[in-house]
């Protein structure tokens, strides 16, 4: 969980980057940092204090969660303006980082406007998210608990599925399982994708029945205990064509090869390429239109990218899914998604669930 390791590390950035002060805005860097679970906080670091605002709705949580930094809260006043309020009064703090991805433009403004014109705002690197990238053994064994815990839903779920029953009737009875079994909640709005619309890649659980023909893609993660899960299996409702069976199998060997990439030392792009190869030498490389996988975490997307091109090494730590996809615009579309973590060696596979295709 959260420790003063954290907080010191990213101190020793702050001086790296040159600046005086972070203020972190985005709530799952706040967790990460500092243990705050709520909707509503600031966290201000400087190289020698780290400061947690909110506001008086959250006192008692934030007395009960965070564990580094200082608590203020401020009658009346938001979690920024309190934050801002302080970091005016410091007129030492002189060069400001901000998350600039993670702030609107107002808030820039209102930033900009109180700290005046003495003081440097800095749009900081993403040096929070880059930690996070490589995950303690605690966190991983939240995401296997994750993983587990999605296996053994997708399992259930598959009796449900059958032809007649609308998408949306089985993503729900798969997010009601799951909250009875301790899901906080579900880290995406879940895919099931029946016939003509598994080619889409996005395809949300909608009122369409399952054909009583075709692929289903089914693509969902939890979260539990703060970190999420992801896995993509594909099934078949009825006997499959040699075609159907052919790019199904295909998938499975790209998915297989973007597996067997995953060490460390090797970049996320060879991951992407060793996936993409297989699809390519098969003729289906056009039909997958998306980048590989994705890191994951306290957030469903976040680094690394796996992607065609990306220069990042894959260290042991981090946690990724390599999720291949081949997409026959207005028949049907096939993935396969695994979570794994990567080891000293290679990887550990945490979505274990079979990868044969299934009928029913
Ligand atoms: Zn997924
Ligand atoms: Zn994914």
């Amino acid at each position: 969980m959260p420790s003063k390791g954290r907080l010191g590390e990213l101190q020793s950035q702050l001086e790296q980057h040159r600046l005086d002060a972070f203020l972190v805005t985005h709530l799952p860097n706040i967790r990460y940092l500092c243990g705050f679970t709520g909707s509503a906080g600031v966290l201000t670091v400087t190289l020698r204090d780290a400061i947690f605002f909110t506001d008086g709705r959250y006192a008692d949580q934030a007395s009960a969660e965070v564990r580094g930094p200082k608590i203020t809260i401020r009658k009346g006043k938001s979690a920024m303006a309190s934050a801002i309020e302080w970091l005016a009064r410091c007129h030492s703090l002189r060069r400001v980082g901000i998350e600039p991805s993670r702030m609107n433009v107002a808030e820039r403004d209102f930033i900009a406007r109180a700290l005046g014109r003495e003081r440097k705002i800095v749009n900081a690197p993403l040096m929070v998210e880059q930690m996070r990238t490589v995950k303690s053994a605690d966190e991983i064994a939240r995401i296997r608990a994750a993983c587990e815990l999605g296996v053994h839903l997708f399992e259930k779920l598959v009796q449900k599925i059958r032809p007649g029953v609308p998408e949306r009737e089985i993503a729900s009875q798969l997010e009601f399982a799951a909250r009875r079994a301790g899901v906080e909640e579900m880290a995406f709005p879940t895919i099931v994708a029946g016939g003509k619309r598994s080619a889409l890649p996005h395809g949300r659980a909608s009122q369409e029945l399952i054909p009583s023909k075709g692929f289903v893609v089914c693509d969902f993660g939890v979260i539990l205990s703060g970190y999420c899960s992801d896995m993509t299996r594909t099934l078949h409702v009825g006997r499959p064509t040699a075609e159907s069976r052919r790019v199904y199998e295909s998938v499975r060997e790209a998915q297989q090869a973007g597996l067997e990439a995953v060490r460390p030392g090797k970049t996320v792009g060879e991951v992407d390429s060793a996936a993409r190869k297989v699809l390519y030498n098969k003729g289906l490389g056009c039909f997958f239109t998306h980048s590989t996988g994705h890191g994951l975490g306290l957030e469903i997307h976040e680094g690394p990218r796996v992607a065609a091109g990306q220069q990042e090494a894959l260290r042991p730590g981090m946690v990724i899914t390599v999720e291949p996809g081949v997409y026959l615009p207005g028949k049907w579309g096939v993935r396969i998604e695994d979570t794994v973590a990567v080891t000293e060696t290679g990887c550990e596979i945490l979505t274990k669930c079979p990868k044969d295709l299934l009928t029913v």
